[in-house]
């Protein structure tokens, strides 16, 4: 479904992203981890278009995506930090990919009700997004990313700021979700036990480049590199 092609981004003459080749297979989740700086989040924007490439392409459903602009892509991103329209409320949020894509008041509203469900939210869509906890805010970005049903769901850090346990039950029911919708995802996280327990694959970053790529179980067990090594935690 995803192919990168040595995908490059340079900031200030330094390669963020380093030749980068990747791929995503249809119903795939993919998870990426990978010390602060080494161009995670860089990949994500990158492949939804909101971070050009310096070189290289980026591939969805093997059509080269240079020159599509973000909103053409389809692809959904949760951001690291999950922007939420602060103007909005819960629903408004939640809806806006939908909106952009035509959808009638009806069905934008059974799909709001639907998602703030999933995400342990229910009935919350008229609340004011600003008066949300952090960890509360975050699902209303992963109900907004869902929202579009895109055929790739690109996530930075979906559960950073809630709390272990919040986080442990939400694994589950993504991992659960995904299978059931089929969704082929692309996720970024620092946890790396989050990383095992949801994906098919993990991918480890090291400035700009992958140093390794393989089932949870194979980079466990045979970790590529010292580098990978030290990163999982262990000392040799
Ligand atoms: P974290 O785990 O902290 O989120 P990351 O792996 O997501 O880190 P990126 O955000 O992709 O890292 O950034 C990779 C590198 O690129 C960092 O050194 C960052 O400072 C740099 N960088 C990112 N965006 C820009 C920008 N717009 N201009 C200049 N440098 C940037
Ligand atoms: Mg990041």
């Amino acid at each position: 479904l995803l192919s990168l092609a040595g995908a490059t981004v340079r900031f200030g003459g330094r390669a963020v992203l380093d030749a980068v080749d990747l791929d995503v297979a249809e119903h795939q989740v993919v998870c990426v981890l990978g010390p602060s700086g080494s161009g995670k989040s860089t990949l994500l924007r990158a492949v939804a278009g909101l971070q050009p490439l310096d070189g290289g392409r980026v591939v969805l459903d093997g059509r080269d995506q240079t020159g599509v602009p973000a909103h053409r892509r389809e692809v959904g991103l949760m951001f690291q930090d999950h922007q939420l329209f602060p103007q909005r409320d819960v629903g408004g949020n939640v809806a806006f990919g939908l909106r952009m894509r035509g959808a009638s008041r009806a069905e934008q509203e059974a799909r709001v009700g639907e998602l703030l469900d999933l995400v342990g939210l229910p009935g919350a869509a008229r609340r004011a997004v600003a008066a949300l906890s952090g960890g509360e805010q975050q699902r209303v970005a992963l109900a907004r990313a869902l929202a579009p049903r895109p055929r790739l769901l690109m996530l930075d850090e979906p559960l950073g700021q809630l709390d272990r346990s919040l986080r442990e039950r939400l694994v589950v029911e993504l991992r659960e979700l995904f299978g059931r919708l089929g969704t082929t995802v692309l996720a970024v996280t620092h946890d790396q036990g989050e990383a095992f327990a949801l994906a098919d694959r993990v991918v480890v970053m090291r400035d700009g480049r992958i140093a390794q790529s393989g089932t949870p179980l194979e980079v466990w067990q045979r970790p590529a590199d010292a580098f990978v090594a030290r990163f999982l935690g262990f000392d040799n």
